[in-house]
């Protein structure tokens, strides 16, 4: 389980900074989340493998975290601009049985942004795709928001109702299930939190083998065990498998101000990703203002509906995560490897820490963070 960031600019891209999004690897699976402009390049760019991701979670319809999903779906459905008259293209004719290779998740609009781009660029798809959205209680809770009909390419998505505050599994399977809840923004946007089922604990053979071959149980019987499971032996004996350790726990917020809507699905976390728009470095910025303080940064931040270091931080603290990852940052933050750009970004993790107490990275692009289990449990 590891996460490469594709893009970590909040709303300018720079030379070392692209617009939002950044690839989950599960196993040999791929999901994005967001994706802004640019990032099909940036996949290209690194080790993520376009022909391996199949799902998109997107946090806001926001530009710099949507405007790169359909140059993408377009990729990764191997879609064409169609062929002139007498020229047989297949992709014309869709296989209507064919699961949607891609799945899209995002809030109310997604699908018609979707939909619209799709059908106005005049693209066809090799593969189809679905938007699933997540409704808040102010939203329509059906239909697909736009009178433009379902693309030929476009299966029937999922309208999720909110219950009790938020967006519980909308995705599960025997692995891994994904829940969300709304953060404050500007706009209506969401976090993610990604949470891996239980796994096997650490076990210990010597403490079963003795009983296993004393009553000619066969050695498979380890691999129930493994699994937690109890079995009891021919003489009596009952051996009890290591109980299952919680599996990890991902948060992956979208922009915010404020993300204490999500803090029940959030708690324990072991990698929280959280945005640092702005923040306030007299002595480290050159461009610091001499008006600035950190009060006001913060507060032309909040009002712009971002964080500074600080926020994220206490936020981290607050939900009791493991480690701290910020990005979303100014144009005037650097990614690159100068010494400035490091001085700086070092100085801004700094600040999270301050609050957080806690290990804290500021990503870069095509920077991968490893999400270990946490041993201590
Ligand atoms: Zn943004
Ligand atoms: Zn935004």
């Amino acid at each position: 389980m590891n996460i490469t960031f594709l893009g970590t600019a909040s709303a300018q891209p720079s030379s070392t900074r692209n617009h939002s999004s950044l690839a989950l690897h599960l196993g040999g699976d791929v999901w994005l989340f967001d994706c802004g402009e640019g990032t099909q390049h940036q996949i290209q760019k690194s080790r993520v493998k376009m022909g391996k991701i199949e799902k998109v979670f997107i946090t806001h319809t926001h530009g710099d975290h949507i405007f790169g999903l359909l140059p993408l779906l377009a990729s990764r459905l191997n879609g064409a601009g169609g062929t002139t008259d007498g020229t047989d293209d297949p992709r014309a004719q869709l296989n209507f049985t064919q699961q949607p290779v891609l799945e899209i998740y995002g809030p109310l609009g997604t699908r018609a942004y979707v939909r619209n781009s799709v059908t106005y660029t005049h693209t066809l798809l090799g593969s189809p795709y679905v938007v699933h959205e997540l409704r808040s209680p102010s939203d329509p809770q059906h239909g697909d928001f736009t009178a433009l009909n379902p693309h030929n390419f476009e299966l029937p998505g999922r309208n999720i109702p909110q219950v009790g505050g938020v967006w519980i599994d909308i995705f599960k399977d025997g692995a891994v299930s994904v829940s969300a809840a709304p953060i404050h923004h500007s706009v209506p946007c969401v976090g993610f939190v990604v949470t891996e089922a239980p796994v096997p604990g650490k076990i210990d053979p010597e403490m079963y083998i003795p009983d296993l071959k004393r009553t000619k149980t066969p050695m498979s019987a380890m691999r129930r065990l493994q699994q937690g499971e109890t079995m009891k032996l021919s003489d009596g004996t009952v051996l009890q498998g290591p109980p299952r350790r919680r599996g990890r726990k991902i948060v992956i917020l979208g922009d915010t101000f404020d993300p204490t809507p999500i803090i029940s699905l959030a708690m324990d976390a072991d990698l929280l990703i959280h945005e640092a728009t702005n923040a306030h470095l007299p002595g480290v910025d050159e461009s610091t203002k001499e008006s600035d303080t950190y009060e006001s940064v913060e507060e032309r931040a909040r009002s712009r509906g971002h964080s500074t270091p600080q926020m994220a931080g206490a936020f981290a603290k607050r939900i009791l995560a493991q480690k701290l990852v910020l990005n979303h940052f100014s144009a005037r933050y650097s990614g690159g490897d100068t010494q400035e750009a490091t001085r700086l970004m070092g100085a801004i993790a700094d600040l999270a820490a301050g609050e957080f107490g806690n290990e804290v990275q500021c990503a870069k692009d095509f920077m991968t963070v490893e999400v270990g289990l946490n041993i201590e449990q």
